[in-house]
Parts: C-alpha cells; structure tokens; sequence
C-alpha cells in the first residue's frame, strides 16, 4: 500500500518502489527476494519467491519493504504448513 506521507516522520519526500538488489558474481544484480519453499525434497526443491520493493523516506531514512506478490507467497506458505 502507497502512503504519501512518511509515517515516522511526515515527510513527504517519499520515494516509492526502489529495487533493492544484492550484487553476486561479476556485479550481477539480484533482486533481494523472500522465498517460501514450496516442496520438502532433498532434490528438486521449489521455491516462490517474492521480489521486495521499497519505500524510502528522502528526510529521514525510514525503509518500507514489500513483497510484489504477496498473493502467490501466501499460497505457499499455507501449502508449505500443511506439508
Ligand atoms: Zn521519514
């Protein structure tokens, strides 16, 4: 959800969805992602993943993050549970 405002701060200098992006092998980009596992093999494991997104305060700092499919990781998790 997108608030206009800084809710530590007020400030309204908000920057909304930045990649947050972790740097591998040769610099690679990654974007930094939440993963459910989704089977309990050894092998062959599957995962969902969640790219996160960020809101940042330009005033004061503050870091938001969310998850672009939080529809998809739900799922899984509950699959996950019932495992
Ligand atoms: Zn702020």
């Amino acid at each position: 959800m997108k608030n206009d405002i800084c809710n530590a701060c007020g400030s309204s200098k908000l920057m909304h969805d930045m990649k947050i992006v972790d740097f591998g092998h040769g610099n690679v980009k990654n974007d930094l992602s939440v993963i459910v596992q989704t089977t309990d093999r050894a092998f062959l494991n599957k995962f969902e993943k969640g790219k996160l997104r960020a809101q940042i305060c330009g005033s004061c700092g503050k870091v938001d993050l969310t998850v672009v499919n939080p529809q998809e990781l739900w799922e899984a998790y509950l699959k996950n549970k019932s495992i």
